[in-house]
């Protein structure tokens, strides 16, 4: 028998939310989950985040869809869409009602910005369920410390309690919170490595608490340097700004390399799109991602 060095399989994803079409920031994180995926000969899934209905727009998905095939991503298996997921959802929640940890919240929006309090103030932690006046679902936040060791941006660390305190896991309107939806699909999808913008940076010491309230493995972190636009702002695809042109989908796979700090060679500057990409997945070096918030290339 050959010697086998029992590696778990890599499984990857890419996460858009479907509010509004693809832009370049959308773009560098498939690049990059992607490529990470593809070169660890790994699987990559793909995961429609529409689980805040509020801020969805018709037909974005499909949008996003068309641009991800027009530039040849492949990706594995059906898409997931967190729309129908709540059962998955409300089973894992259940979980934390079983551990105590849950308390209905009431306090309304302007409460909180009065209270100056930088995370939530602790106002209705004893409230306990049920709870019959409309009301949001906090989880409680404990004085725990969460380390990770993020593959671009290194270590990291926040104590639950001060940094993040008591969030929302169910929404007053009945939606569930990105947080645990996230880490409920990330643990059912068995995904191995998270590779995204790092405006979810700061979310990941909650992932990982929630995670294991749930039982759940933490998988890799990998956070990408963001693309921000001239004045420093992230580039949201809800603003519409930036969205990417398929037309010159050639240039952008170069231009989201390069962002990555890829260096792909000069003569790709006239290559097929199936050249550049057979070059990124044979060549593409994780450890050359910059740490810092980049401005894409004019
Ligand atoms: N849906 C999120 C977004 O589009 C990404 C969430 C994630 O990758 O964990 O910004």
């Amino acid at each position: 028998m050959p010697h086998s060095t029992k590696q778990q399989a890599y499984i990857g994803r890419f996460a858009p939310s479907p509010t509004g079409p693809v832009h370049f920031g959308t773009l560098v994180a498939a690049v990059g989950s992607y490529l990470q995926a593809k070169n660890n000969n790994g699987q990559w899934l793909l995961r429609m985040e529409d689980v805040d209905t509020t801020r969805k727009v018709e037909g974005a998905d499909s949008g996003i869809l068309r641009t991800l095939e027009a530039f040849g991503f492949e990706w594995d298996g059906p898409v997931i869409y967190q729309s129908t997921r709540t059962g998955q959802y409300e089973q894992a929640l259940n979980q934390l009602i079983d551990q105590a940890l849950v308390f209905p919240c009431l306090c309304s929006r302007k409460q909180l910005l009065a209270s100056g309090s930088k995370v939530y103030p602790g106002t209705c932690r004893n409230r306990r369920l049920p709870e019959k006046n409309e009301h949001a679902l906090r989880l409680a936040g404990q004085d725990i410390n969460i380390r990770f060791d993020d593959r671009v941006m290194g270590q990291q660390s926040q104590n639950i309690r001060q940094q993040c305190g008591d969030f929302i896991i169910k929404r007053r309107d009945g939606l569930f919170a990105y947080q645990l939806a996230v880490v409920v699909d990330d643990a059912l999808q068995g995904i191995t490595e998270v590779v995204r913008g790092s405006d979810l940076l700061d979310s990941t010491a909650r992932q990982i608490y929630l995670q294991q309230l749930l039982g759940y493995p933490t998988p890799d972190y990998c956070h990408l340097p963001l693309a921000v636009d001239a004045t420093g702002n992230k580039i949201s695809k809800s603003e519409g700004a930036n969205r990417v042109d398929t037309k010159n989908r050639e240039s952008l796979l170069l231009q989201a390399l390069q962002f990555l700090g890829q260096q792909p060679p000069a003569e790709l500057a006239t290559g097929k799109i199936a050249d550049i990409w057979s070059w990124a997945i044979a060549h593409w070096q994780a450890d050359h991602i910059p740490a810092t918030t980049v401005k894409p290339a004019e």
